[in-house]
């Protein structure tokens, strides 16, 4: 399988590429990358409309692959299948759909604690619309379920409960027939999160009897912006469309517009056609390995790899359930996860940091962020072995900063803030420069970030307020700013964040801002300095737009702050 996947022959940072965030984006195999090549060479055009052949065909590859993705999870009628963007599309077609035309106040939705903020949000807001409550099924400290909760939690209020099956951020694999039956007992109808499922099991919508599937193309080794969802067809029927336009409608006046059938009434639009037909050669591709073996290869990678990272000193598995897929969440006791993950990056392995878009569950084990590998079918012991070996590596040789006490930015109460390090930030910058060239490659330049993080003195813990939180970034980030009473024209400054990576770039800030006049920071064009150091190219989107949210504080403090 392994063979199939071009980018699996890749290097990052001049070492084979580890690949290891399948929880967030599957690779795709090299038939699905030549699908996609045919289809714009060979069979583009718009479907539905035209009456000659390349429409035709279109058309008709669209929908064959509709009755694959039919078969694939065996759903009773392929006019149950609609064309999404994705899984958040799915679930927010349901709640904008069926629960604005049905909820109303008094009427609960239940959800759990583990679930995406894809399936949290969208319920938020239709219950805002409505007046429903919203209701969460507690999680353990294993990061399973509490069924007797969720039995408690469910009445004849209960009107939806949407829950994952598998969950990104743990890799718990929920009971959803159990689940499922239940909830119908209560008349409650059913929508299950398959994001994280369908390329690791078999799917069958008709034997779990759910109301609604959700799931993303490309985390099924298909192509982004396409996904599924599954809808009983008598349901479907009774819901009202979500968004109005072409193809979705039977016939139009100014008076009245009445709806196309099923599945067109969900698919307002030029759908995304090429996604479709190629998301069905990922069905095929996937349908002929065989999901019961996919399933069975990725346990057993699974348990030889958690019991072997479990052992590495002052790591922590989040997620411990006993029926777990082939994720891996965690924490180290010396690294911070953003840390860990822009160091494992250096060593060519790919994995996940942060929150992973399920902050309740962070919240949940009072953590702000773990590193996650995710594997999918084409991950191998050697990568496994390549992926503990660099984090023992890693929290080896990392030597934690000190803790909060041990050099604080003030002293007797009295906030020690730097002081500027060149006489304007133009020159400062050009320091910066100097500094990042003589260090060549960027892999040199990042150890020396998190250097600088690491040595950058804590902010003290009582000036880690609501106030002085700077939004907009991946990490914790505070930052206090103060005029200098001996002369009103100077800024000065001080921040802090949990990452070391993150603290590096707010030395770097430091540099170039603490201590100059106010001015000077409003007229210096950071936005060139960072293109010329090479940071908006290197850093991640998320820490880039991190970077930005805190440049845009420490200008508006200095404009503000006399
Ligand atoms: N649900 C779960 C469990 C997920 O893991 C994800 C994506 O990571 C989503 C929903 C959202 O999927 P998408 O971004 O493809 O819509």
């Amino acid at each position: 399988m392994r063979a199939d996947f071009p980018i699996l022959r890749t290097l990052a940072h001049g070492k084979p590429l580890v690949y290891l965030d399948n929880g967030a984006t599957t690779q795709k195999p090299q038939i699905v990358i030549d699908a996609t090549d045919t289809y714009y060479s060979r069979e583009n055009s718009n479907i539905h409309r035209g009456v000659y052949e390349l429409s035709q065909l279109a058309t008709t590859l669209y929908e064959e692959s509709r009755i694959k993705i039919q078969k694939f999870i065996n759903a009773a009628e392929s006019r149950e299948v609609i064309y999404t963007k994705g899984t958040t599309d799915s679930i927010n077609l349901v709640a904008s759909s069926l629960g604005r035309s049905t909820l109303k106040p008094g009427d609960e939705v239940l959800i759990s604690h583990m679930e995406h903020h894809s399936n949290i949000v969208p319920w938020q807001l239709i219950c805002e619309q409505t007046g429903a409550m919203l209701k969460v099924i507690p999680i353990n400290e294993a990061g399973e379920l509490i069924f007797e909760e969720f039995e408690k939690l469910l009445s004849p209020r209960t009107k939806i409960v949407s829950v994952v099956h598998v969950s990104n951020s743990l890799g718990t694999i929920n009971p959803v027939k159990q689940i499922i039956d239940l909830a119908h007992k209560q008349g409650a109808v059913v929508l299950i999160d398959g994001a994280q499922w369908v390329a690791h099991g078999p799917t069958d919508v008709q034997a779990l009897d759910c109301d609604f599937y959700a799931f993303s193309g490309h985390k099924i080794f298909g192509p982004t912006g396409i996904g599924i969802l599954y809808g009983k067809a008598k349901l479907l029927d009774a819901m009202p469309p979500y968004q109005g336009g072409g193809d979705m409608i039977s016939n139009v006046t100014f008076e009245k517009t009445t709806y196309n059938d099923l599945p067109y009434k969900f698919e307002a639009g030029t759908p995304n056609i090429a996604g479709g037909i190629v998301l069905g050669t990922a069905i095929d591709y996937v349908s002929n390995i065989g999901l019961e073996k996919i399933a069975a290869y990725e346990a057993e990678l699974l348990a030889y790899a958690q019991a072997r990272l479990a052992e590495i000193p002052g790591v922590r598995l989040i997620g411990t359930a006993k029926k777990k897929a082939s994720v891996m969440s965690f924490i180290t006791s010396g690294v911070h996860p953003h840390d860990l993950g822009v160091l494992l990056d250096l060593e060519g392995i790919a994995v996940r940091t942060g929150h992973h878009c399920c902050q309740p569950v962070m919240d949940r084990f009072h953590i702000p962020a773990t590193a996650r590998a995710s594997m999918a079918a084409y991950n191998t012991r050697d990568d496994i072995d390549r992926f503990l070996a660099a984090v023992r590596k890693v929290t080896a040789s990392y030597t934690p900063r000190p803790a909060q006490s041990a050099a604080p930015s003030s002293s007797n109460g009295k906030i020690l803030f730097p002081p500027a390090v060149a006489e304007s930030p133009e020159a400062a910058a050009q320091e910066l420069l100097d500094n990042f060239d003589m260090l060549g490659d960027w892999q040199t330049r990042y150890q020396y970030l998190i250097e600088m993080g690491g040595k950058l003195p804590p902010m003290p813990k009582e000036l880690k307020t609501d106030t002085t939180r700077v939004h907009g970034c991946q990490s914790v980030v505070h930052l206090y700013s103060q005029r200098d009473p001996k002369d009103k024209q100077v800024f000065n400054f001080i921040a802090d964040s949990d990452a070391d990576i993150v603290r590096g770039l707010i030395a770097i800030l430091e540099r170039l801002y603490a201590g100059q006049k106010a001015d000077a920071v409003a007229k210096f064009d950071v936005e060139t300095f960072f293109k010329e150091i090479g940071l908006d190219q290197h850093l991640s989107g998320g820490r880039r737009n991190g970077l930005s949210s805190m440049v845009s504080r420490i200008r508006t403090e200095a404009a503000e702050k006399v």
